[in-house]
C-alpha cells in the first residue's frame, strides 16, 4: 500500500522524502548518461528522472533529487500525431514547428486538451457558467431544467408562473454555417423572466448579469486568463458599469458616417457587426456593449413590436469584441397577437399549435436572451475560433472525435 502523490502536493516540506506520482510523461531530455523527464498532471509539473512520451508512469523517489524507479501504468503509442509541446508553442512566433493546425488539434482532440492553455480555456469557460448561476440564483431566479429548444419552453415556463427561469443546455442547429463562430451543436445559456413596466428592467438583468461574469473571471481566473493569453496572445477584455446601450438606430448612424451603405431595417451582416464593434471601441472604449431596439422585420415571430412604432421592436443583442453573444427580446404574450405574427412570418399556425396555446390563459408580460457559452468564452479571451472553446466541436464538416 503506497500513496500516490498528486504533484501539486509535491512541497519543499517533503523533501528527502520517499514519494509516488503518477503522471504523463511530458518531456525528456538527455543529460550527460542520464536521462531526464517532466511528468505533468494538468497544468503541474515536476521533472524527475526515462519512456514513450504521453505514457503514463509511477515513479519511486525523492523529492528534489534522482529518481529511483519508473513503472509504466499505460504505455502511449510511440507514433503520436501530435506533441503536447508542439501543440502548446505560442501563437504568431515564427518558430517552423509552430503551426499545429486547428484540423490536426481537432482531429486529435484528446492529446490537444492537455495543453496548459486548453486546460485552462475549459476551467474558465466552467467559470462563466457557475457565475450565471450565482448571479441568477442570487436574483431569485427558480432552478427550471429543461429539454432542447428551450426558448419555447422556458416561455411556458413563464406562462406557469415561474416568474424567472434559466437553463443551460445543448443547443442543436442544422445549419451550413462553416465560419470561425458557428457550430451545430453548442451550450445554450438561456434566461427569461417577468417584468412589471418596461422590457429594460430585463434588460437592466442581463446587463448586471454579464457585469458579474466578467468581473467574476477577472477577479477569480486570473491565472487562467495568463495561461491562455502565454499561448494566444490577447488584449485584455474592457467593458463598462453599467454597459453601454445603443439604439439599433445609432448603431446604423455610426456605420453610415463610416461610410456604409444601409437601409433602416437590414440587419447587421457579420462585417459590418464587426466593423461596428471597432467604431464603438474606438468612441467608448468598451469591448462589450448592447445595440437595443432592432428593426421588427429582422427578428422572430415572437417578437414585441416597439408599442410607439412598430418599424422597431423591444429587442436587443449583446456584443464581445464586435460579436455577437446573445440575442433577446421581450416576448409576444398575448396567444391571438401571437398567432397572428406567425402567420405574417408565414408559419402554419398549426404546427406551434402547444405553443400558442401556452399563452391562451393569461400569461405576464416577460422577456429574455440566449447566450452561446462557447463564444462567450471565445470572445472574452480574445480567441479567434470557437471550436477552441467546446470540447468535442461539430460543425458541418466534423463529426469525429
Ligand atoms: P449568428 O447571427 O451569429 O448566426 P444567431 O443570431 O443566428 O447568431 P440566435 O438564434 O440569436 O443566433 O442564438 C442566440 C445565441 O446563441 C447567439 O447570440 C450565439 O451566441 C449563440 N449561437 C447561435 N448560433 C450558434 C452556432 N451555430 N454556434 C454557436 N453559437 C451559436
Ligand atoms: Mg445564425
Ligand atoms: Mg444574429
Ligand atoms: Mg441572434
Amino acid at each position: 500500500e503506497r500513496k500516490i502523490y498528486p504533484l501539486q502536493e509535491l512541497t519543499p516540506t517533503l523533501a528527502d522524502q520517499k514519494v509516488w506520482v503518477r503522471a504523463r510523461l511530458q518531456t525528456s531530455r538527455s543529460k550527460g548518461k542520464q536521462c531526464f523527464f517532466v511528468l505533468r498532471q494538468q497544468k503541474w509539473t515536476v521533472q524527475a528522472l526515462v519512456v514513450n512520451k504521453e505514457s503514463i508512469i509511477d515513479v519511486e523517489g525523492y523529492v528534489r533529487t534522482v529518481s529511483k524507479k519508473v513503472w509504466i501504468v499505460s504505455s502511449a503509442s510511440p507514433r503520436l500525431p501530435l506533441l503536447v509541446e508542439d501543440a502548446s508553442r505560442p501563437e504568431g512566433t515564427d518558430d517552423a514547428l509552430a503551426t499545429v493546425s486547428q484540423e490536426t488539434r481537432l482531429d486529435n482532440r484528446v492529446i490537444d486538451l492537455r495543453t496548459t492553455a486548453n486546460q485552462a480555456i475549459f476551467r474558465l469557460e466552467a467559470g462563466v457558467c457557475k457565475l450565471f448561476r450565482q448571479f441568477l440564483d442570487g436574483k431569485g431566479f427558480g432552478k427550471a431544467f429543461l429539454a432542447q429548444s428551450p426558448q419555447l419552453y422556458k416561455q411556458m415556463c413563464i406562462s406557469a408562473d415561474f416568474e424567472k427561469v434559466y437553463t443551460v443546455g445543448g443547443v442543436f442547429r442544422a445549419e451550413d454555417s462553416n465560419t470561425h463562430r458557428h457550430l451545430t451543436e453548442f451550450v445554450g445559456v438561456d434566461m427569461e423572466m417577468c417584468f412589471n413596466y418596461h422590457y429594460h428592467e430585463v434588460l437592466d438583468v442581463l446587463d448586471q448579469l454579464f457585469v458579474a461574469i466578467f468581473k467574476g473571471l477577472r477577479d477569480r481566473y486570473c491565472e487562467e486568463i495568463e495561461t491562455v493569453n502565454r499561448q494566444y496572445p490577447a488584449e485584455p477584455f474592457k467593458f463598462l458599469e453599467p454597459s453601454l446601450r445603443l439604439e439599433y438606430k445609432e448603431g446604423i448612424a455610426m456605420l453610415r458616417e463610416a461610410g456604409i451603405e444601409m437601409a433602416d431595417d437590414e440587419d447587421l451582416s457579420t462585417p459590418n457587426e464587426k466593423l461596428l464593434g471597432r467604431l464603438v471601441k474606438a468612441k467608448y472604449d468598451t469591448d462589450f456593449y448592447i445595440l437595443d431596439k432592432f428593426p421588427l422585420a429582422v427578428r422572430p415571430f415572437y417578437t414585441m413590436p416597439d408599442p410607439s412604432d412598430n418599424k422597431w421592436s423591444n429587442s436587443y443583442d449583446f456584443f464581445m469584441r464586435g460579436e455577437e453573444i446573445m440575442s433577446g427580446a421581450q416576448r409576444i404574450h398575448d396567444a391571438v397577437f401571437l398567432a397572428e405574427r406567425a402567420k405574417v412570418h408565414g408559419i402554419d399556425v398549426k404546427t406551434i399549435e402547444g405553443y400558442i396555446d401556452a399563452f391562451k390563459y393569461g400569461a405576464p408580460p416577460h422577456a429574455g436572451g440566449g447566450i452561446g457559452l462557447e463564444r462567450v468564452t471565445m470572445l472574452y479571451l480574445g480567441l479567434h475560433n470557437i471550436r477552441k472553446t467546446s470540447l468535442f466541436p461539430r460543425d458541418p464538416k466534423r463529426l469525429t472525435p
